[in-house]
């Protein structure tokens, strides 16, 4: 039998009947690597394709940045500013959480609150970019006729001409240029449903930092995943 996990605990099997051929493909926010075997192809011969790329996937999984943990005293920057976790263990029925003077105070009879944390934190999201693209698009004269938040993998937001909105909540960790950038671009979807000049200039006039904003998603938006990760993410194989 063939031992992938002996090649690389992160490494992901994932049969396509689509695929033309072996494949091995970083997905940064799962922290693993997805060996792609079109359905045809045999157990042996992908075996062998993972061990020659062996080095590869090694070095991928190593330049993946650290996991940031919602744990106490953990620093996060929340819309540009840093804020720390102050965990309080009391005997209190619900799990209380407020962000004060730059930090995220947690009164809490949980041992581990870091679901809690990041239920919370995901909550603040979905206000504060509302509250940012609702100003946007009011400057167009347009309304959202739909916002919401989620997890997202390929990309940071949509939004339709009809108004229907979908941002990744961790836009909340990128300095506010970068934040107020994708939002500016996801407004500007209003109006032009593609990606041409007229579309980047109103992007432009809507950001209040357009090329910085972008910059930095261009540069480190793939690194935003990282957060809310436990410290053992990255040592386990995420099929098991
Ligand atoms: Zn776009």
């Amino acid at each position: 039998m063939v031992d992938f996990a002996a090649i690389s605990p992160h490494l992901n099997i994932r049969i396509s009947p689509k695929a033309k051929r072996l494949a091995l493909r970083l997905d940064s926010h799962a922290g693993c690597i997805n060996l792609v075997i079109p359905h045809k192809s045999s157990m042996k011969k992908a075996y062998e394709f993972a061990q020659l790329n062996q080095s590869w996937i090694i070095d991928k999984i190593g330049s993946l940045p650290s996991p940031v943990p919602f744990i106490d005293e953990q620093t996060l920057t929340l819309m540009g500013k840093e804020h720390k976790i102050k965990i309080e263990i009391c005997d209190r029925k619900y799990t209380e959480i407020k962000v004060i003077d730059g930090k995220i105070r947690v009164k809490t009879q949980l041992d581990d609150p870091s679901s809690r944390i990041s239920r919370f934190l995901r909550k603040l999201a979905e206000t504060e970019l509302k509250k940012i693209a609702d100003q946007k698009a009011a400057i167009l004269e347009r309304k959202l006729t739909g916002f919401c938040v989620r997890d997202m993998k390929s990309r940071w937001g949509s939004c339709s001409t009809d108004g229907r909105m979908t941002l990744s909540w961790r836009l909340i960790f990128a300095p506010y240029h970068a934040m107020d950038y994708v939002v500016s671009h996801e407004t500007a979807h209003l109006i032009h449903a593609n990606h041409g000049k007229k579309f980047w200039e109103l992007c432009s006039s809507l950001s209040t930092d357009y090329s910085t904003g972008k910059e930095w998603m261009r540069l480190n938006g793939v690194n935003l995943g990282k957060y809310g990760k436990s410290p053992s993410h990255l040592q386990k194989n995420p099929e098991e």
